[in-house]
């Protein structure tokens, strides 16, 4: 019978790659608690109106890419195709704004996006992501960067870009679209459909298009940058001086729109050269209206994602695979002596020191060669006669030495030694 396979684009995380995630998750929860920042948990699925007002009805998430469905009851419901919209709904929903000033969260787990399967691009992925509700100075604006900046340090990635830009606020957006939609029209029908679209419905979007020739057009285009306010200079020049106060070191790059309708003055996002064309690590900004467009008080907010895989991407090919290796192994000859290393082990665990034993009393030769394979550091061997004048063998891997130990001392030994490497 034909065994059945994963869905195209998500991706089972084997034990021999877990390693790498579970150091960038204590590595997020570390540095993000550092930095004020709770964890908050939400569900995977939302109702779906709350991405179409969240996200925004004419981004490429919600119009293509959203995995939308309607339950047995004939709710319309959605995959969450990233976190934001759910942290801003548990906000508003709880009225954790009455809890006095600002508020930091942060979230880590799965997103789903319906995109074209390829490296670094998938249909489930995981996403670090943290908001603050609350501050509109910029001086949290250069803290989240510094931020993502010392977080990716602390998971040992190196060699990354911090690309940042201003969007301006409404005032200044609204005179802007106008100009972009000039230029659009002057260079009529050079682009796709689907920019021609959004001329019309929403010309920001123009930037985000992956069609080649879009993009050469779009090099003479207009900049945002050029036509932002006093207020949103005055923002985004404190911004740029707090970051380099912080000794974080970025570039201003015009182009940086972000895929989504929210944004506004600060945007960022983190680029490698190293992933080919999925070469976004994590981005972020600031979108002080959409709390309350959804519903909840005029608080400003700034956040960021990071994407997981890439990170691990970025990992392996710094580091190879991480190894998580047993400190004891067991192996014992005789059903008394396999009985009394099965309870010696469990003391072992109690300890916190990583065993493992054989369970099914195969040849001494054969245990030996799966310890030797476990990569654990000492060997503990049990044999009848050892058990009888109530000793072990204590083998260390290493230095490939061996002596004999009273059965009674054999714990308080091996911690003594383990803490002397
Ligand atoms: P976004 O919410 O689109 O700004 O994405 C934030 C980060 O999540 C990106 O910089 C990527 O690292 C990651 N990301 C977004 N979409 C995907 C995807 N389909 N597969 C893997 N990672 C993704």
């Amino acid at each position: 019978m034909e065994a059945v396979q994963a869905v195209r684009g998500m991706n089972d995380i084997l034990p021999e790659q877990v390693g790498w995630w579970q150091g960038i998750e204590s590595a997020a929860r570390e540095v993000l608690e550092n930095f004020g920042y709770r964890e908050m948990r939400t569900p995977v699925a939302e109702k779906l109106e709350l991405f179409a007002r969240g996200i925004g009805e004419s981004t490429d998430i919600v119009e293509k890419e959203m995995y939308a469905f309607q339950d047995r009851n004939g709710d319309w419901l959605a995959l969450r195709p990233e976190a934001t919209a759910s942290i801003v709904r548990s906000y508003v929903q709880h009225k954790l704004h009455a809890d006095s000033g600002h508020c930091k969260f942060y979230q880590i787990g799965p997103m789903f996006r319906h995109e074209r399967p390829q490296k670094g691009r998938y249909r489930q992925f995981h996403q670090i992501d943290a908001e603050v509700f609350g501050l509109d100075g910029p001086m949290i604006d250069a803290e989240m960067m510094h931020m993502l900046d010392v977080l990716l340090e602390r998971i040992g990635i190196s060699g990354v870009t911090l690309n940042i830009n201003s969007l301006g606020c409404a005032k200044c957006r609204q005179v802007y679209r106008e100009a972009l939609k000039s230029f659009l029209v002057e260079k009529g029908d050079g682009f796709c459909g689907d920019c021609m679209r959004r001329r019309e419905t929403n010309p920001l979007r123009v930037f985000d298009c992956k069609v080649q020739r879009c993009g050469e057009l779009l090099e003479s285009a207009p900049r945002l940058i050029d036509y932002i306010c006093d207020d949103c200079r005055a923002h985004f020049d404190a911004v740029k001086d707090g970051l380099e106060k912080l000794g974080t070191r970025y570039a201003v790059n015009p182009r940086i729109v972000r895929g989504l309708d929210y944004y506004m003055r600060t945007t960022f996002e983190v680029i490698t050269d190293r992933l080919g064309s999925q070469n976004a690590i994590g981005g972020g900004g600031r979108y002080d209206g959409l709390v309350r467009d959804l519903g909840g008080p005029d608080v400003p907010a700034v956040g960021f994602a990071m994407g997981m895989e890439r990170l691990v991407l970025l990992l392996e090919q710094e580091k190879g695979r991480p190894v998580r290796l047993p400190r004891c192994f067991f192996a014992s000859l005789g059903e008394k002596a396999g009985q009394s290393a099965f309870l010696l082990a469990q003391q072992f665990r109690g300890q916190g020191i990583e065993t493992e034993i054989d369970y099914e009393g195969r040849s001494l030769k054969s245990q030996m060669r799966r310890a030797d394979k476990s990569g654990a550091r000492y060997v503990l061997i049990l044999g009848e006669d050892e058990l009888a004048r109530r000793e072990i063998q204590l083998r260390d891997m290493l230095t490939k030495t061996q002596r004999i130990v009273p059965l009674e001392n054999i714990l308080e030994t091996l911690l003594a030694v383990d803490s002397e490497k």
